[in-house]
């Protein structure tokens, strides 16, 4: 047993580890991207609460932590349920009373669940200063980031019966793989090299531009919450199991291979999600930490 055994040893844990990983969410790809298109949209203050909050390993960019809460979920088990939602099969709806459960029917345990839960964490901390030894905002905050990034990603609410897609086996091109890993890492990974020269940044600003071109008519719906509630995961879970059954699920029974005519129909959809996310979560953050000033004026 020399070094080398160990290397190799660590080399197949995080290989294992990183198939795992990219099976739970967008994979880091996603996060970073949903995570970077907010920070554009932050206000001042928002900026301001979330530099004291980050930690260091952020370095001071929030997008570097976006992906700590796939990265901990198997340290942290009881954190697993809060990344999706299953919904009953072939129903193509969500609801929350119905489905925010986690598999031993423990309710409120699911994405949208979580989503509530950390922006309360947040909130009740900025709007009174006794409450803030109570909760590790710092976490809240990470979690939240990505939570708001998972509803998006249409199989984050996908059918119960095959988990979200991950036991519906096929094929990427020539690799093997399950449904719910195309979607959450396969289709960005194909658009970086087919169409970005491998750049996650390049991918990033064109997704920018399409908010600005493309889709500057529909931003200020996207980031409206109805009732002036601070956050709505609700219409976000909705969007994401009808799409899952309007283009994730679609022609892509178990053992079907997925080419070209299915990455290049998909990728706008990643896209546009990826963009929806980000707007969504600037405008949560810009919510919750809006409430910061009236506590200073009043
Ligand atoms: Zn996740």
């Amino acid at each position: 047993m020399g070094g080398g055994s160990g290397l190799l040893w660590i080399g197949r844990a995080l290989i294992v580890f990183q198939l795992i990983n990219g099976v739970l969410g967008w994979g880091k790809e996603g996060h970073f991207a949903v995570c970077k298109i907010a920070e554009g949209y932050l206000t001042e203050d928002a900026l301001a609460a979330i530099k004291e909050l980050l930690p260091d390993s952020a370095e001071g960019d929030l997008a570097n932590v976006c992906s700590w809460p796939d990265e901990i979920r198997f340290h942290l088990r009881w954190s697993s349920p809060l990344h999706y939602i299953d919904t009953p099969d072939f129903k193509c709806n969500y609801e929350y009373c119905r489905d925010c459960h986690d598999s031993a029917g423990r309710k409120d345990r699911c994405v949208t669940g979580a989503i509530y839960n950390y922006t309360m964490q947040l909130k009740s901390a900025y709007q009174n200063s006794v409450s803030e030894a109570k909760y590790n905002l710092t976490e809240a905050l990470m979690f939240l980031s990505h939570f708001i990034g998972d509803v998006h990603q249409p199989l984050h609410v996908g059918f119960t019966g095959d988990l979200g897609g991950n036991s519906i086996i096929v094929r990427w091109f020539r690799r093997k793989t399950n449904l719910h890993h195309v979607w959450d890492n396969m289709i960005i990974e194909s658009a970086l090299k087919t169409f970005y020269s491998s750049n996650i940044t390049n991918m990033i600003q064109t997704i920018q531009w399409n908010i600005t071109d493309g889709w500057a008519n529909d931003i200020s719906s996207w980031e409206s919450c109805k009732n002036n509630h601070t956050v709505c995961p609700e219409p976000y879970a909705s969007e994401s199991i009808s799409l899952a059954c309007k283009y994730a699920y679609k022609n892509a029974t178990p053992g079907s291979t997925l080419k070209d005519d299915y990455f290049l129909s998909r990728l706008p959809i990643v896209e546009k999600r990826l963009a929806q996310g980000g707007i969504r979560l600037a405008a949560t953050l810009n919510r919750i930490f809006a409430s910061q000033i009236k506590i200073a004026e009043a």
